[in-house]
């Protein structure tokens, strides 16, 4: 059969289009022949693609929790459903960042590792030094754990600013690391790094704009001291993705050819041309096509090599960022993935710089990058949990007999004639049908009883075309809405703003999955909704195998029903409603957020920080190393200016105001009071 056909459950062709984005035909077994398949883990690695973002660091067990292996494949796994569990009892609350420090030193190991393979293989004769961009990831645990991680490869810190500075040379204390000193600079900056050398360290002044060299110069002699000088060079390669316009004519940051002219002739005539020893450039975050990459360090080689050529003392090339992560795991050049690995990317800059190197007989650099994402990505584990859902309304559908309203009959006989033939003009039906009673219903022809029928058929045909789709291999393009129409939208205790801004700012995708009730089918198709009182907070983008998918597969919550008792004597009897409660928690976990989300993230609705605790893996299992609790009420309010003494202050008044009118009862105000005080010493975000 040539024809792209799709064969619905009885056999009998219900669509056929050339257009169809597959090339073989897709038979779909009749669903009710056969038994339901048992959902196993496999499925759940397959659907939330574990393997490709997840590899070697994060999997699956045979209880359905996913694990976490913080030394990758060298052994010893962490249960992430029991740790949180764990974490829990020790009385930190939810949502929470575990970090796994054993995965930021795997990260930065990996790293040293490619280049020096990568060293090896081409014979290069010179070293990788590496740094991490402190702007990344600024917290003072993570900081210090790259430095410490890092010494055994003199692995350095690069600054971005004043603040980012202070950081870099207090902590940075290991021999021979580069400090890379980037960004806007004033004096002060630039003084600052340079006497940093009186204290054994190795700063080197990046010149980003021309008058920075005039300070160097300036602060050098003032000073006497004979400063590590580099360039940052605007590449005419041109990036890619959402960071692309990092290079280029017009970029922000760096110096054009003529420009860094300039800057050679400047430094030559202040005597100190030999302090020009490094060549910096940045493409941009998040690289996902190698091509890119490689064009980049081909122009950078040359202009590193024309350098030395005019008489600098070239020492160092400086690669800058851009080493991916692959968030969907699908290895290609979208730009929430990439297309080569770590070693890949080693490999082709020190292929390429050597080449450029022997050529025109000059020294082969010491080689800089600046990976920040690729570091601290993984590290990080973002868990949160889900406090309610809100569905498609579900009421039965109520039987139309032939007195009523024509149009209610119409859509009725539509709703009981839906069938795997017939679902997609079913469909378009019901919609024009619906679309039909509201108008009558605004011109009166309708009234609300009617209304209300109407809704309730129109979701009854949606939810059978649905069950209809659920069986189906192919869901045509008209009705890829439906799906979306049906989805549930879950509620989690987190807010997009504060702890994944990048996805609300730039779409940027994260693997998000359930961290449990894998080995359960997950039925549901979701939404995300956060705390914020934003309808931008929300996360309505995963990943998928090829470009994103709109809907999240999750489990059903687990509710129990309670009947709602009231304290008070005066209640009625019919007051007693089922009310449902979650009776297990469920658990969702955002991964790779470990670069740039947390310093980004803001207080939309004074949400705050949320609670962080470091995770360190022990021969017995693991300890807690630290915990950074998250802001309280008291902690947010004082970044806007309200006192919180100020502001029991002010309720007490209230109160007490209310109490001499007797407005309120004493038992009330002090419920009211304790309720205040209390919030203002806990957690911005919802408990249990
Ligand atoms: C942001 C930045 C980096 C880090 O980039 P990643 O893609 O996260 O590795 C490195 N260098 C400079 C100059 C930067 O601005």
């Amino acid at each position: 059969m040539d024809s792209k056909s799709i064969t619905v459950h009885n056999g009998s062709e219900i669509y056929n289009n050339n257009s169809l984005n597959k090339t073989e035909q897709i038979e779909v077994e009749p669903s009710k022949s056969k038994p339901k398949k048992v959902w196993t883990i496999e499925d759940s690695e397959k659907l939330y693609r574990i393997q490709g973002w997840g590899n070697p660091y994060f999997s699956i067990n045979s209880a359905g929790h996913v694990t976490v292996s913080p030394k990758g494949d060298l052994g010893g796994s962490i249960d992430l459903h029991e740790l949180v569990e764990s974490i829990k009892q020790r009385n930190i609350g939810l949502p929470l960042i575990i970090r796994f420090s054993d995965i930021l030193e795997d990260r930065i190991e990996r790293l040293n590792a490619c280049f020096s393979k990568a060293i090896a293989r081409y014979k290069y004769k010179n070293s990788y030094r590496g740094v991490f961009p402190v702007k990344c990831n600024q917290h003072r645990q993570l900081v210090e754990e790259v430095v410490k991680f890092g010494k055994p490869n003199k692995f350095g810190l690069e600054a971005g600013s004043k603040p980012e500075l202070l950081i870099a040379i207090a902590t940075l204390n290991t021999p021979g690391a580069l400090i890379i000193c980037n960004g806007y600079k004033d004096r002060e900056y630039i003084e600052t790094a340079m006497l940093a050398q009186r204290l054994g360290k190795t700063p080197i002044i990046v010149i980003e704009q021309v008058e920075e060299v005039q300070l160097v110069i300036e602060a050098s002699r003032k000073l006497n001291i004979k400063p590590v000088v580099g360039v940052r060079v605007k590449l005419s390669t041109k990036g890619i993705g959402r960071w692309a316009g990092t290079t280029g004519d017009r970029a922000k940051f760096g110096l054009n050819i003529p420009e860094i002219i300039q800057v050679v002739n400047q430094l030559k005539s202040a005597g100190i041309l030999d302090s020009l020893q490094l060549l910096h450039f940045h493409v941009g975050s998040q690289i996902s096509s190698i091509s890119v990459i490689k064009d980049a360090i081909r122009e950078a080689s040359q202009i590193y090599v024309e350098l030395a050529q005019l008489g600098a003392n070239m020492k160092y090339l400086d690669v800058g960022g851009g080493l991916a992560v692959d968030y969907d795991g699908s290895k290609t050049n979208f730009y929430a993935s990439k297309n080569y690995d770590m070693q890949n990317y080693a490999n082709d800059i020190v292929a390429e710089v050597k080449e450029a190197c022997e050529e025109k007989n000059i020294l082969p650099p010491i080689l800089v990058s600046e990976s920040g994402r690729a570091v601290a990505s993984h590290q990080s584990v973002l868990v949160f949990d889900v406090l309610g859902v809100s569905q498609v309304p579900n009421q039965e559908a109520e039987i139309i007999t032939k007195d009523e309203h024509l149009i209610l009959q119409n859509l009725y006989e539509t709703y009981q004639s839906i069938n795997p033939k017939n679902y997609q003009e079913a469909y378009h039906d019901a919609i024009q049908f619906k679309e039909e009673s509201i108008s009558l219903f605004n011109f009166g022809y309708l009234s609300i009883t009617e209304r209300a029928k109407v809704e309730k058929l129109y979701w009854g045909c949606f939810r059978k075309i649905q069950e209809i789709l659920k069986s189906s291999e192919y869901i045509p393009d008209d009705l890829e809405d439906l799906e979306k129409i049906m989805a549930s939208i879950y509620y989690i205790n987190l807010s997009v703003f504060q702890s994944a801004p990048d996805s609300w700012a730039i779409n940027q995708l994260f693997p998000i999955m359930p961290i449990h009730r894998l080995d359960e089918e997950p039925t549901e198709k979701a939404i995300l909704a956060d705390l914020t009182c934003d309808s931008d907070g929300k996360i309505d983008q995963f990943i998928d195998l090829r470009d994103v998918k709109l809907l999240l597969e999750l489990h059903p919550l687990k509710l129990t029903y309670k009947y709602f008792q009231s304290t008070a004597s005066d209640t009625v009897e019919n007051s007693a409603l089922p009310i449902a409660s979650i009776s297990e928690p469920y658990y969702l976990a955002l991964f790779l957020g470990g670069a740039y989300q947390e310093i980004m993230g803001n207080l939309h609705n004074l949400f705050g920080d949320v609670n962080v605790v470091h995770i360190k893996l022990t021969p017995s299992g693991y300890k807690i190393e630290h915990v950074v609790k998250g802001d309280t009420m008291t902690e947010v309010l004082s970044y806007v200016q309200y006192n919180s003494d100020g502001l029991v202050e002010s309720i007490r008044r209230q109160t007490e105001q209310a109490l001499q009118e007797e407005k309120i009862t004493i038992k009330e105000s002090r419920m009211l009071l304790q309720n205040y005080e209390r919030s203002l010493s806990s957690y911005t975000y919802l408990s249990d």
